[in-house]
C-alpha cells in the first residue's frame, strides 16, 4: 500500500529521532503528527501537530491512529498491549511483534539463535538462586542485564568472579528483576548494522558502522569499515537481512554485533531508526530517517551509498553541547541540537564529518 506524500505519519515519541523522522518526511511532502507523554520535546518544534497521552492509554492512541495515514514509532519502551490496538487502525510499521521480541533481551536473543545468529552464552534467570546456577552454567566474567528497560549500559551489573557475594551484589544492582545472564564476549570492536526493508520484501542496507562507547553510551559512529568489521560486512548484513525477512520487517532496523574471533556475533536489535545512523543525513545518498519513511510509505527505497570517502559522527553529551561555536567554526562540520536542555549523560545532539 502507498501512503502518498500530503499524507500524515504519526510518530509515537517525541524525541530526537523524531525530530530527525519529522524532517525527513516534511522534505518528501509529510506531515507529522507525534503521539508523547511530554507536553514537549525535540519532535514538537518540526511536528505539525503534537497529541499529548499516556504511552498506555489504547483509547488515545486509537484517536491519533485515526488521525493519522500511517504510525511509526521512535521510542521502544513502549506497552505493547496498547499499541496493538493502533496497529489495528492504520498501517503501523514496524510490527507490534517486532517491537515486542526487540524489548526483551530473552525473547531477541532466543529469535537471533533461531535464526541462525551466533549469540553470546546466555540464559534467563528470575531470582538469585537461578543466578547462581546460571553462573554456575555459565562461568564468570559475565554480564548480568535486566530482560527489560535497560539502555546506554543501565540496567547491568559485571560479574567479575563467580563468588557467591558478587552474585547478590549483581543481583541487586540490577533490582532484582527477570534477566539474561550473559558469558563475557572477547571482541575487537562494536558495530552495528542498518537496513531498510519494504512490505514486499525489498531491502537495502549501509555500509556497516564502527561504533565506539563512553560510558555506555554513543560516543562515535563511522564508516566505511576496516579491519575486522570489514571482513565481517557481507555476513553481518546477510544475519541482519535474515532477521528482517523473518519478521516481515518494515521500515529501518537496526543490529548491534560485537567482532567476534570467527564473525559477528549478535548482540541486540532496535526495530527503529538508530543514533549509529544519524551519520547517513549527510555521510550517505539517502538517510536512515527518509528511507524509514519511504519503507512505511510503501516508496522506492533511496540508494545507502556514501557520498564521501569517510564519514564520523560524534555524539554531543551533556555539555559537549556548550561546544557548538567551535563545530560551528569548521566549514566542513554538520551541526545537529536537538533543542533540549543540558543535563550530565543526556544526548543533545550530534557533529557529522564528511571526508571528501
Ligand atoms: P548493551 O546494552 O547490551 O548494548 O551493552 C552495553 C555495552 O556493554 C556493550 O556496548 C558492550 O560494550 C558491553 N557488553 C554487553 N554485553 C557484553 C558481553 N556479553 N560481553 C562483553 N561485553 C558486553
Amino acid at each position: 500500500m502507498i501512503v502518498p506524500p500530503g499524507s500524515t505519519i504519526g510518530i509515537i515519541g517525541g524525541g530526537q529521532l523524531g525530530r530527525m523522522l519529522a524532517i525527513a518526511g516534511a522534505n518528501l511532502g509529510y506531515r507529522s503528527h507525534v503521539f508523547a507523554p511530554e507536553a514537549t520535546g525535540p519532535a514538537a518544534e518540526v511536528a505539525a501537530t503534537w497529541t499529548r497521552g499516556a504511552y498506555d492509554d489504547a483509547h488515545a492512541l486509537r484517536g491519533f491512529a485515526e488521525a493519522c495515514d500511517v504510525v511509526t514509532y521512535e521510542f521502544e519502551n513502549l506497552p505493547v498491549e496498547a499499541l496493538g490496538v493502533s496497529e489495528g487502525v492504520r498501517p503501523f510499521h514496524p510490527s507490534v511483534e517486532a517491537l515486542r521480541i526487540a524489548q526483551d533481551r530473552a525473547l531477541e536473543k532466543a529469535f537471533a539463535g533461531r535464526h541462525g545468529l551466533p549469540t553470546a552464552r546466555w540464559t534467563a534467570v528470575a531470582s538469585l538462586a537461578e543466578l547462581r546456577d546460571a553462573i554456575a552454567e555459565i562461568g564468570a566474567p559475565a554480564i548480568l542485564k535486566t530482560r527489560r528497560f535497560g539502555y546506554d549500559g543501565k540496567g547491568q551489573a559485571r560479574l567479575h568472579a563467580a563468588a557467591d557475594d558478587d552474585a547478590a551484589d549483581a543481583w541487586r544492582t540490577i533490582g532484582g528483576q527477570p534477566a539474561v545472564l550473559e558469558g563475557f564476549v572477547r571482541f575487537e570492536v562494536e558495530y552495528s548494522v542498518l537496513i531498510a526493508r519494504t512490505a514486499d520484501g525489498r531491502s537495502v542496507a549501509w555500509d556497516p558502522v564502527t561504533n565506539v562507547h563512553d560510558d555506555g553510551i554513543l560516543a562515535r559512529s563511522s564508516v566505511p569499515p576496516s579491519g575486522v568489521v570489514a571482513a565481517q560486512a557481507d555476513a553481518a548484513i546477510a544475519h541482519t537481512r535474515r532477521l528482517a525477512d523473518a519478521l516481515g520487517y518494515v521500515g529501518v532496523m537496526a543490529v548491534e554485533y560485537f567482532a567476534g574471533a570467527d564473525g559477528p556475533i549478535f548482540n541486540e536489535m532496535a526495530p527503529r531508526v538508530h543514533n549509529s545512523g544519524h551519520w547517513t543525513i549527510e555521510g550517505a545518498v539517502t538517510s536512515q530517517f527518509e528511507n524509514h519513511v519511504r519503507a512505511i510509505c510503501g516508496l522506492p527505497l533511496g540508494s545507502t551509498a556514501l557520498t564521501g570517502r569517510a564519514v564520523a559522527m560524534d555524539n554531543l553529551i551533556g555539555n559537549a553541547a556548550e561546544r557548538w561555536p567551535t563545530i560551528l567554526a569548521e566549514p566542513e562540520a554538520h551541526l545537529h541540537l536537538y533543542g533540549k536542555t543540558i543535563r550530565p549523560g543526556r544526548k543533545m545532539g550530534h557533529v557529522t564529518r564528511v571526508k571528501r
